[in-house]
């Protein structure tokens, strides 16, 4: 019989910057980034955009309910990391403490009054102060998140309009990195994302642009596919995990995109919805 693996990894949204429907994107699915690790015992998301909300339905309807505790680890606060927020049940379920990480901000209330501004009326119709089960942490990038007995996470800097964080979770010996939103091309902030991503099992990529793309979008806060697959091979990345397409991005486009680098590395997937990785 096969033994339960150590962490269980799901794709909720793998768009970047707005949600993007129709039938030409119905295998890479049209949801905005959202990540679960299910692991240690624990329910672990990594951020809050538009796919958010069908992980919520999917807990609250499950039969043993909402678990009592989710830990929401949050890259950014750019809308698309973070429009599920006012749609994820569980958040206003009265059952389940969220805990929201980020190393960006300098403490808790410098981030809920970020949060604030940007869901609020006339913006949108309900405020923030509804989410009373809603904890916010702000560790400094590098300590050491303890997640649960046997599973923690690290924030390390990304290098994005505004800051952003990636994180690398570490549960029962398997490690996933999350590295998104991210421009590689700053060497001490490239030195920082190697250092976090080593030896993991599942990296997570920014891969926004083509090369061709990326040549009048300097600045812009996202890399290429092929620029993941050079940091995964250098830090000894077993899988990578390429997300953040843009929302003009078609099935067929991602699909060939998705040959060319198995080409190169034949353990690299473009995510899509509901795909889930075991480790
Ligand atoms: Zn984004
Ligand atoms: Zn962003």
């Amino acid at each position: 019989m096969d033994s339960q693996p150590d962490i269980i990894f799901k794709v909720w949204g793998s768009r970047g910057s707005i949600f993007a429907g129709g039938p030409e994107r119905s295998i890479f699915g049209g949801d905005t980034t959202c990540f679960s690790i299910e692991t240690d015992g624990r329910f672990l998301v990594v951020d809050a955009g538009s796919g958010l909300r069908a992980l919520g339905h999917q807990l609250m309807t499950r039969p043993e309910g909402p678990p009592a505790e989710i830990d929401l680890l949050l890259t950014h606060l750019h809308i698309d990391h973070i429009c599920g927020l006012p749609f994820f049940a569980p958040l206003i379920s009265g059952k389940t403490i969220v805990r929201l990480w980020n190393s960006v901000y300098p403490d808790p209330e410098t981030l809920r009054d970020a949060l604030s501004r940007g869901l609020a009326p006339p913006i949108f119709p309900v405020d923030t102060t509804v989410w009373n089960s809603l904890e916010i942490r702000v560790p400094e990038a590098g300590a050491r998140v303890a997640l649960g007995p046997d599973s923690m996470a690290r924030a390390f800097p990304l290098n994005h309009p505004d800051g952003a964080c990636g994180w690398r979770v570490n549960s029962s010996g398997r490690v996933v990195v999350v590295a998104s939103d991210h421009e590689h091309g700053n060497p001490s902030i490239d030195a920082q994302v190697a250092y976090y991503s080593r030896f993991s099992d599942l990296m997570v990529w920014d891969a926004s642009y083509t090369e061709e793309e990326l040549q009048n979008r300097r600045g812009w806060g996202h890399s290429t596919w092929q620029q993941g697959l050079k940091v995964g091979e250098k830090v000894g990345v077993n899988r990578m995990l390429m997300t953040h397409h843009l929302p003009e991005r078609t099935d067929d486009e991602l699909t060939d995109m998705e040959r060319a680098a198995q080409a190169l590395a034949h353990r690299t997937l473009f995510a899509r919805e509901g795909l889930v990785i075991s480790l």
